[in-house]
């Protein structure tokens, strides 16, 4: 089109567009999500033949607000220092989590609401509750201020006890959620009593092809050096869903969330589940490790999972490499069908994690990345509770320790259930840390346990907002 006399900037629109269009009529999920890799392309081609001083990108201090967002863009504006992001479309789970991850605070909004903001005005957002404001009145920014001195006078406290104890005494550890290995740090200042959920598919997402078996075993190496003999628990990869690994280029699957996901890929890919699991029994010959499988759906799952790994730890000390035979196996308690076995899951695994992000979305039916339908996602609908309790009831019936991984374990306000049905380990991003700190630190079990059986009695989401929230 140059050739013929266009202007090269119109060029790359058009051609860009057709692409564009080949890309987005494509009836193969990872061929459609191409997409935003041509616009990002064509944006790069564009910025390159405008003048430095044009597109000298600096959104440092500023909010940015985005229709499409780019793993790769995350990394970008956070080393550039932008102060939040607003984001209309693309936003998937990982997308979250690496936003989470770098601090950088987040907000999903609808397209109508997004067109709505003008250029350059001031913003104030409030990502905890992801609510943006406008050109926020005085009054607003005034109660901000205060709310983010007190939360740096409760972060700042320097005396931080590596023991966690309810009002009555009672021990009840908090463990770290690590995403991305810049998360050991503030987990490591925290005094987190571990790592109770290792989500392994990020280095998987944010490289161009399958790390071999030597960079996962430096990876989980630096996890298990940071928590100084400290448990580290493995979740095995969670690909699949809405977390597609640009390399890897899977059949059509009309509804991902419900096909060719975590623990099922591994069990189809056993070269990369086994390439996996060998890294992680090798970096954590000498401490507390444990794996755990996601999506587990049946006992067959997570047998055949096992059986995997004893492989693995044959396949090793044939070699003469040195494994851990007491690495614990645990399972992901997130689907409900799994909730139905949790009897016979607790009898076989050695150990239990209640994966409540997505235990909610498959019980409620809720797709948790779907902004539509996210005033339905309710972790607290009767459903839930009685999942839950029935989870930790079968676990301690078994003898095998149990723990809570999801989100829900970072509502304040859940914390009483929680230990009022007697789980007494919460694995949590460490941002979220020091306000569970506190409610465990108010709670008497007695009476936690009191509201946690009235809880259970109660049929009505209505009735438990009341109850809990509301309060
Ligand atoms: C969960 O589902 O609760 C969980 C911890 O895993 P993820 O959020 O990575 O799916
Ligand atoms: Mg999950």
């Amino acid at each position: 089109m140059i050739a013929e006399g266009a202007a090269a900037l119109h060029a790359i629109h058009v051609v860009v567009d057709e692409y564009v269009e080949i890309f987005s009529s494509s009836s193969v999920p990872m061929i459609r999500e191409k997409v935003l890799d041509v616009k990002d392309l064509g944006n790069r081609l564009g910025r390159n033949l405008c003048s430095e001083e044009e597109f000298n990108s600096d959104y440092g201090g500023q909010i940015i607000a985005v229709r499409e967002l780019l793993p790769s863009d995350i990394l970008k504006f956070s080393a550039e220092q932008v102060e939040g992001l607003i984001i209309c479309s693309g936003v998937t789970s990982h997308n979250a989590i690496i936003c989470r991850s770098l601090g950088i605070p987040m907000v999903a909004i609808s397209r109508d609401a997004f067109d709505m903001i003008p250029d350059g005005v001031p913003i104030l957002m409030d990502a905890t509750q992801g609510i943006i404001y406008v050109k926020p009145s005085d009054e607003i920014i005034s109660k901000y201020q205060e709310l983010e001195e007190t939360w740096r006078v409760l972060n700042d406290a320097s005396d931080v006890q590596e023991v966690r104890r309810t009002a009555c005494g009672e021990v009840v550890e908090i463990m770290a959620n690590i995403n991305l290995l810049s998360d050991l740090e503030p987990a490591r200042h925290f005094k987190a009593n571990g790592v109770g959920l290792y989500r392994s598919e990020f280095p998987f997402i944010v490289r161009s092809d399958f790390p071999s078996e030597e960079e996962q075993t430096h990876i989980y190496a630096r996890l298990v050096e940071n928590m100084e003999g400290r448990s580290v628990t493995l979740r095995t990869l969670d690909i699949g869903g809405d977390k597609m690994l640009s390399y890897y280029s899977n059949v059509t699957e009309a509804n991902p969330f419900l096909g060719m996901r975590a623990i099922r890929f591994s069990l189809q890919n056993r070269d990369i589940f086994s390439q996996q699991l060998r890294a992680f029994l090798r970096a954590g010959v000498e401490v507390d490790a444990r794996i755990m499988f996601p999506l587990i759906a049946s006992v067959d799952d997570f047998i055949a999972a096992r059986e995997i790994v004893w492989e693995c730890m044959n396949e090793l000390e044939s070699q003469g490499v040195a494994v851990n035979r007491e690495t614990q196996l645990g399972v992901m308690m997130e689907l409900p069908s799994a909730v139905e076995v949790a009897e016979e899951l607790a009898d076989e695994a050695d150990f239990l994690s209640i994966g409540s992000n997505d235990l909610v979305q498959y019980m409620l039916a809720v797709d948790r990345t779907n902004e539509q339908v996210s005033a339905l996602y309710k972790s607290h609908h009767p459903a839930i509770l009685r999942a839950i309790h029935r989870i930790v009831v079968a676990a301690q019936r078994a003898g095998k320790p149990v723990s809570i991984c999801g989100d829900l374990a970072t509502e304040a306000h859940m914390t009483p259930f929680l230990l009022g049905i007697g789980l007494r380990t919460l694995s949590i991003d460490i941002g979220s840390a020091p306000s569970i700190e506190r409610a465990i630190a108010e709670i008497d079990l007695a009476e936690a346990e009191e509201l946690a059986a009235r809880l259970l009695t109660m049929g009505r989401i209505s009735e438990i907002e009341a109850f809990l929230i509301d309060r």
